[in-house]
């Protein structure tokens, strides 16, 4: 059976989300320097042109996440971990575009060479869930545990989508950096810790920044209760958590979310289940508990592009992830019955804010020989957020 995928068919009403506070001013203007005009017809040909010119001074690199318009001139297309590193792969392109958000360009810029200068073509990309976990607030939580005398048995491990600062603090404190695949494997790693002896800690985790990766990993794949897991709030004295819950809990949850993965429900499922009989639910991991509980399949962005791609023709699927991958998914399978999981149509607004008319400007930018919108980790932190993401690419 052949359907239009339901996205796209519907007038449905349409939501940007992303980051609640404003970071970018933190980080800097935004765009320095005229950008052409959405409407300017010539937009895909100017970018094709100093893309052209650039040969293979520049790569380009696109985060499923990102609008079509500027997917298109991605040469290779990935997660957020995958792209980082492909860019290390490429030590050839002295310039790397990375259209995406801030914590992945600064992941790429650690991992890329000394001589590789990355550019984010609009500095207000950032990240509601990054953006949840300052330094300082991660510092202050450490010193609570300090004060509970717990912290020598806590294991820092952080989510990828966390800033460099959160990824060297962890990486200063014995910990590791995971993604939504591999995050099993480092809260194995991390609970380990302790019982070889290797320095301490290992029994408990202070999971950052993304509670409901950290919660659904630990109940849905270790065995541990709810009851073992509390939510630690940067906004509260003590993180708003007794001395008990500090003693007995396994697993200190950061109060994180992502934006967008935090809007789909039980509701969402029913809803679905009820209207199209025999639908597959897909669901990423930032999803919230009660989300993954009811889905069919859980898995990262790669995941659920294999799972599609490997989906017999005919079958439904409603997916809960980022909009403009699902519609990408969509369009890419038209055998197939793929929707949006929400009713609500919604984009990541930060992930949207690289357009076309911004990668038109860094791109003709770089050709004039004008870096823009560097990203550039200090020295000190990029060493111990790369002991993070080494102990990550390290794991057993
Ligand atoms: S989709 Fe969520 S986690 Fe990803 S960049 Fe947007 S706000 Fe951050």
């Amino acid at each position: 059976m052949t359907t239009t995928p339901e996205i796209g068919a519907r007038s449905l009403p349409l939501l940007l989300l992303g980051s609640e506070s404003d970071p970018a001013s933190e980080r800097g203007v935004a765009c320095p320097g005229e950008l052409p005009p959405a409407s300017d017809p010539e937009l895909v040909e100017r970018a094709r042109a100093a893309k052209a010119a650039l040969g293979d001074q520049v790569f380009v690199l696109g985060h499923h996440y990102q609008r079509d318009e500027v997917i298109q001139f991605a040469d290779v297309t990935g997660d957020s971990f995958k792209l980082a590193r492909e860019a290390a792969a490429r030590p050839q392109a002295p310039y790397v575009v990375f259209c995406g958000v801030h914590f992945m360009a600064e992941s790429a810029d650690i991992l890329t060479a000394g001589h590789q200068q990355v550019v984010l073509p609009d500095l207000a990309a950032g990240c509601s869930m990054a953006d949840m976990a300052t330094f300082d607030q991660v510092e202050e939580c450490w010193e609570v545990l300090e004060d509970m005398g717990i912290a020598d048995d806590v294991v820092p491990v952080t989510y990828m989508n966390s800033s460099a600062d959160i990824k060297a603090f962890v990486g200063r404190h014995g910990g590791v950096v995971c993604t939504s695949s591999n995050a099993r494997r480092a809260l194995d790693w991390a609970y380990a810790k302790g019982e070889a002896g290797s320095g301490g800690g290992g029994k408990k985790v202070l999971f950052l920044p993304d509670q409901h990766l950290g919660r659904n990993t630990a109940v849905l794949e270790m065995g541990f209760s709810l009851d073992d897991c509390v939510v630690y709030n940067p906004h509260r004295p003590d993180g708003g958590l007794t001395r008990e819950q500090f003693r007995d809990a396994r697993m200190l949850l950061w109060r994180g979310h992502c934006s967008v993965h935090g809007r789909f429900s039980k509701a969402s499922v029913d809803d679905m289940r009820a209207r199209v009989p025999g639908v597959n639910i897909l669901v990423h991991p930032e999803c919230r508990h009660e989300v993954v509980l009811e889905a069919d399949y859980i898995g990262s962005t790669e995941y659920i592009i294999k799972t599609l791609d490997a989906a017999p023709a005919g079958s439904s699927w409603a997916v809960g992830t980022e909009l403009n991958l699902v519609r990408r998914l969509a369009n890419a399978h038209p055998d197939k019955n793929i929707m949006f999981l929400d009713k609500t149509v919604c984009f990541c607004s930060t992930m949207n804010r690289i357009d076309l008319p911004h990668l038109v400007w860094s791109l003709e930018s770089l050709a004039r020989g004008e870096v823009v919108n560097r990203i550039q980790v200090d020295e000190e932190t990029a060493h111990y957020a790369k002991v993070a993401l080494d102990q990550m690419l390290a794991l057993p």
